[in-house]
Formats: structure tokens, sequence, C-alpha cells
């Protein structure tokens, strides 16, 4: 009997496990969850009908009872001083989120996207002005990246979560579409290469370094002390620095794993002597990476990018700490990169 459209279950977003028990619970052989797998995030297929080792019969089966959810491109835009490309996808109900595409040398990275909006409202980032619709599913997460490989020469090697939302509040979602991503029958992205970014959800860290997954953990830390991450990022009164330290230097203890801390530089707000002193003494001997990231301009927020003599005087003043120090250039400046803006212009434009 045919499941009526509105009921049927969409099996976009199931895992590689999931797919298989629902293999069992509809009495086919198991074997079948591996090329329907392959089929929807390796060759990113958009129907049942194009499985086309299935047989007839299974492929019927399959569209009567069940849903293959896809999100479609809506808009793309391409940087003229490098590779980036930033993308708008809109998924089934209407609703858009962006994915971001650099290439570094040989590394290349989608920053991938794992809400509609933001609840956290980050002072400094375009996402966090929507306030918040929903959170994605896993198929959608997974399916920003399988329509980038199906668009570009060069493939994705390493995956962020670090576009619109906050990971770490759409947990289970994220971690599937982590595992989706990581399976060699999927996207096939080496779990050391799927880094998961949140803002300091100091419960989800306690449950992340319990599961002891194979993902890495960055954390936005952008002030060293609490007066200003309050200002930056308001969740922070929620979870302030002793607590969030506290869980990092849990998780450090049981993954064996270094955190890599990024720290967006502000002009005159986090940019002084003062700052890097703090970083310093707050990370201490702690085995993790330090990632500056001179700000963004852009005409949404009115902070501004230190100068390039700061910017060198504060890499100095860190550099002498225990831990690695990196410096993130931009990418694709031109195009307004950072997440949520693409967004905010596209909708402008429909108003
Ligand atoms: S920076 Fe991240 S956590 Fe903060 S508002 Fe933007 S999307 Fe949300």
């Amino acid at each position: 009997m045919n499941a009526n459209p509105e009921t049927k279950r969409n099996i976009k977003g199931l895992t590689l496990e999931q797919l298989t028990a629902l293999m069992s619970e509809i009495g086919e052989k198991p074997f079948h969850a591996r090329q329907i797998f392959q089929w929807m995030y390796q060759k990113g297929v958009r129907d049942f009908q194009q499985m086309t080792n299935l047989s007839t019969d299974l492929r019927k089966r399959l569209s009567e009872s069940f849903l293959l959810s896809a999100v479609t491109l809506k808009t793309q835009e391409a940087s003229r001083i490098d590779e980036t490309v930033k993308y708008l996808f809109e998924m089934a109900d209407g609703l858009f989120v962006e994915s971001v595409y650099m290439v570094e040398a040989k590394r290349v990275t989608v920053c991938l996207s794992t809400m509609v909006g933001c609840p956290i409202g980050c002072s400094y980032c375009a996402t966090g002005m929507m306030g918040t619709k929903r959170n994605l599913t896993a198929g959608e997460i997974a399916d920003q990246l399988t329509l980038i490989n199906s668009f570009v020469k060069k493939p994705v090697t390493n995956v962020v979560f670090m576009g619109m939302g906050e990971p770490f509040l759409n947990y289970e979602n994220v971690i599937s579409a982590a595992n989706i991503l990581n399976n060699e029958l999927g996207s096939a992205v080496a779990a050391k290469k799927i880094t998961i970014s949140t803002c300091g959800i100091v419960p989800a860290i306690y449950r992340f370094a319990d599961e002891e997954h194979r993902f890495k953990l960055a954390v936005s830390l952008n002030a060293a002390d609490d007066t200003k991450r309050n200002e930056l990022i308001p969740i922070n009164r929620k979870y302030p620095l002793n607590d969030l330290m506290t869980a990092i230097k849990y998780y450090t203890r049981k993954s064996k794993r270094r955190v890599t801390f990024e720290y967006i530089l502000i002009k005159g707000f986090n940019d002084s002597s003062e700052d890097a002193r703090r970083i310093v003494s707050l990370l201490g001997s702690l085995p993790c990476k330090l990632n500056l990231i001179p700000y963004n301009e852009n005409e949404h927020f009115g902070y501004r990018q230190p100068d390039e003599t700061v910017v060198n005087r504060f890499i100095r003043e860190v550099y002498q700490a225990p831990f690695t120090v990196t410096v993130r250039r931009s990418k694709g400046s031109d195009i307004s990169a950072a997440c949520g803006q693409l967004y905010i212009r596209e909708r402008k434009k429909n108003e």
C-alpha cells in the first residue's frame, strides 16, 4: 500500500547503521543499505529511480514509502581574488542556508551550516541577526557537501561546521552528518579533517568527550575575559570562561586531542598587549592551537580590522606561549565570505 506523501518518511539523513536497520525492518537484504547510502551521499541522486543497481521492484517500493528530500542551489558567488565560492542553498520548505568553499594549496575546505539562523546572537555575526528558524536535518547538512563536490573540480578534503548555526545546539544531526561525510561510501572525508566549531556550549563539550568521537573540536574564544566575551558571545553569561575551560580540559584529557581556539582580532577591542597576556595565561600549557583571525570588515557591524602592525605585535606577544599559533587571513573577502551575509543580501533582494 502506498504511503500518503504527507506522512512519507524522509530517508535522506540516515546513517549507514540506520539504513541497515531500515532494510531489516522492511524485510530487504542489508547490503541494499550500502547501495542506497552511496547513491544518496556520494553520487547525490535525487530520485530512487536513479538508483540503477537496485531492482525495479525495490526502487518502486522505496518511492512509494519514502522521501528523498534534497537541497538545491539557489545562487552562488565566486571570488575574483581567490578560489573561494559561496553557495546559497534552498531546502524543501523554501528556507535558505549558506556554505563556503575555500582552497588553500592542497587543502580544500567547506564550511557547512547546521541551522537556519542562530539563537546565540554573537555581536559580530550576520547569522545572529536573523533569529532562529530551525535546525537542519543530517541530510540537509550532508547534502551541502555532496552538491558542492558535484560542482567543483577540486573535491573537498576538509570540513568545518562553522557556517550558519551553533552545531552543538543541533548535536545529534551534526554528529550523524559528520558520520555520513566520514563514511567511505559517502564523501570519505577523514575524521581528523572534520572539525566541529562551537561558541562554547559546555554540556555538549562533556557529551562530545564522553562519546569519544574522532572529529576535531574548535572553540570560538574571541576574548580571554568574561566582560569582553559577554559582549561578543552572549551565551558566555550562561557558560563563562571558567566553566568553559574546565570542560575543555576534561575533553583534552579524555580524548588526548588538542583543541583549536579561534580568536577574531577586533581593532581596539581585543587586540591589546593585555589581551595577548590574558590569552597566554588562560590557555597556559593546555594542548591546543590558537588561530588568530583579523576581523573581516563588512557593512553590518561597526567593528574594524586591526592595522597590520598591531596584528604582527599581537602575534609576537602570543608566540612565546607553549601552544601553536596560526593566523588565518580571510578567504574571499571580496564576496563577504563570513556566514549569513549572502543570505541577508538575497533576502533583501526578495523583499
Ligand atoms: S558566530 Fe556562530 S554561534 Fe555566533 S551567532 Fe553566528 S552562527 Fe551563531
